[in-house]
């Protein structure tokens, strides 16, 4: 029988990452797969916090593709055959059915939210099947035991060891190894074979979804004239279409194509009458003129795809010589982008317990596999509680808008921090405010907040109840808020803003000047080349 040291099943991103920081740390890896690589996957769109987590695991591990795709100029320069889309911040619209998007100037329903200060060092989307295939082959190179098209039918966890077996190309094998990590996504290799009882019921969030791949997406310059000019370009960013229904992303990449779909609610879909992808498409197209122009000339490229419920969670995350990765164990919605950056998130988690284990067992022990677990448990409810809230809020755009920044202020506050503050256990850092004095309990008191508003049952709510729940938001994040949001001068464009941050140095425990002196460590400050800009991190030199 065949063996390795840890058996990693499902080659995403996450996956593959894992096995290579594994292979670094000298552990022997297999790497299972169940189709082959190029291949199709959903869940493209990147956040600064992601590309910290990739930053950090490129210096870390001493693993440059890390680093160089870590924003969008580097990429381009390094890797221009793997194709991604120029992602500078976050867009919303709000549309209403029957009517075109109503340019009322500033006075929009439109939110636009800055990511980056700039394109050289912007975020991205993914093109998973380039990205995907790229990460294996690294996986590949570094010495990991690739095996696709591998049917893994059972996996035996005891005291002893872990014993998988499968069939591969018709031939059956089986395999001896220590550790096991379920990288397979919503598939549930674990939770099927370790019979991991569900724990969708505890969570709020339930939506279905309608996607493909299109080319041909009009932009939203040409739908919709003279929109007075935001922090960066609408279209070059993930784009959000709040409807009655639920949202829309629209994913623009370099090379032409859109990734778009619609989310839509349980009252959303109750409005609809037809469950077949093209038909619901159609529909839905039809209720919103603006969203038709942008879509109506633009071809998919893929039959429309369409899933009655994208949630999903367990009840456990990892236990003795099993761990899951975040994927695996939840989904909520792809609201605010949380997935790849809480994935490599956990790739920085798991690697570094793997780094200690190194030097002892060889296997993290029960008290770090609980910590794992309980932080993941954390913040899916977090991320939970959040994306719950926001579409509550989207009875109102004003609400949404309050709403969305929980979310920015959770973010922005943990980008700055972690890239100023030298922290050696920062993976462990709850994700969007989880453990934060502050952050952790907005989310649900948000979400009580905004039901009492509308009733469950997507009212308004009066004019003071709106202005009362955004007060109250920019009053709860106000200790985290270092990047001047919920500011109604902004009339909802909110740029990268070095300034705003110089001036919120006390709410990072800095004097000003500390911070002045700190700010090389932030992407796009002081207009230095990126190397330089870096240049107190000795291991980004390593990357030239
Ligand atoms: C509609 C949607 C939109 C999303 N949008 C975003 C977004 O914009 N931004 C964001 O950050 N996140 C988004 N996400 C989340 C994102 O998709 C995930 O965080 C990400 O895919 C996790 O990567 P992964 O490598 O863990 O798993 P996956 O990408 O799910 O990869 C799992 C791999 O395991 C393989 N596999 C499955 N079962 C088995 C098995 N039994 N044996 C062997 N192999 C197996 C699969 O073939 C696949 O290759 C979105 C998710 C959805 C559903």
């Amino acid at each position: 029988m065949d063996s390795c040291e840890i058996a990693i099943v499902g080659s995403g991103f996450a996956g593959s990452l894992l096995a290579r920081v594994l292979r670094v740390l000298g552990y022997d890896v297999a790497l299972f797969e169940r189709g082959a690589h190029p291949r199709f996957a959903i869940g493209e769109s990147s956040t600064p916090l992601a590309n910290l987590s990739l930053e950090r695991l490129g210096f870390r591990y001493g693993l440059p593709d890390c680093h160089h795709m870590a924003t969008h100029g580097r990429w381009l320069a390094r890797y221009p055959e793997v194709r991604r889309g120029l992602k500078r911040g976050f867009t919303f619209y709000r549309h209403h059915p029957g009517e075109s998007f109503a340019n009322r100037g500033l006075q929009s329903e439109r939110l636009l939210v800055a990511a980056s200060p700039s394109d050289d060092l912007s975020d991205t989307h993914w093109l998973r099947a380039d990205v995907d295939h790229h990460f294996v082959r690294e996986a590949v190179a570094s010495g990991v035991d690739y095996r696709d098209h591998a049917d893994l039918t059972n996996v035996d966890v005891g005291f002893d060891g872990i014993r998988l077996r499968g069939e591969r190309n018709g031939i059956p094998f089986s395999l001896r190894a220590n550790f096991i990590v379920d990288a397979s996504g919503p598939g549930g290799f674990l939770a099927s074979q370790l019979a991991i009882p569900s724990g969708l019921g505890k969570t709020e969030t339930r939506a279905a979804l309608l996607f493909s791949h299109f080319d041909d997406v009009g932009l939203i310059a040409d739908a919709v004239p003279g929109l007075p000019r935001g922090p960066y370009v609408d279209d070059w960013a993930a784009v959000h279409h709040v409807i009655d229904e639920g949202w829309m992303y629209s994913l623009r990449f370099d090379h032409g194509t859109t990734s778009a779909g619609f989310l839509l609610s349980p009252r959303g879909m109750g409005t609809l009458e037809t469950r077949d992808g093209e038909t619901l498409w159609r529909a839905l197209l039809a209720r919103y003129p603006t969203i038709a122009a942008l879509f109506g000339d633009a071809r998919a490229l893929m039959p429309m795809a369409f899933r009655p419920l994208i949630q999903h969670r367990l009840t456990r995350a990892a236990g003795a010589r099993w761990a899951l990765m975040p994927h695996a164990f939840a989904f909520v919605d792809p609201l605010f982008s949380t997935g790849i950056a809480w994935s490599l998130r956990a790739v920085e988690r798991l690697g570094g317990l793997f780094e200690v284990a190194k030097r002892s067992a060889g296997m993290p022990d029960a008290t770090a596999l609980a910590r794992y677990e309980s932080l993941l448990a954390a913040e899916a409810d977090q991320i939970d509680r959040l994306v719950a809230g926001a579409y509550e809020s989207m009875a109102h755009f004003e609400l949404f808008t309050a709403q969305a920044m929980l979310y920015f202020a959770a973010v922005s506050y943990a980008e700055v921090s972690q890239r100023i503050i030298r922290d050696d256990a920062v993976a462990w850092k709850g994700f969007l405010g989880v453990g934060d004095t502050v952050l952790d309990a907005l989310p649900s008191e948000s979400l009580r907040r905004l039901r009492a508003i509308t009733r469950g049952e997507a009212d308004t709510g009066s004019v003071d109840a709106r202005r009362e729940f955004s007060e109250w938001i920019a009053q709860a994040i106000s200790p985290r808020n270092v990047a001047g949001l919920a500011d109604g001068e902004r009339n909802n464009l909110y740029p990268a803003d070095f300034d705003i941050l110089l001036a919120q140095h006390a709410l990072l425990g800095l004097t000003r000047d500390e911070l002045v002196a700190a700010l090389p460590g932030l992407r796009g400050t002081s207009g230095a080349a990126q190397g330089v800009m870096h240049g107190e991190n000795s291991s980004c030199l390593a990357f030239p």
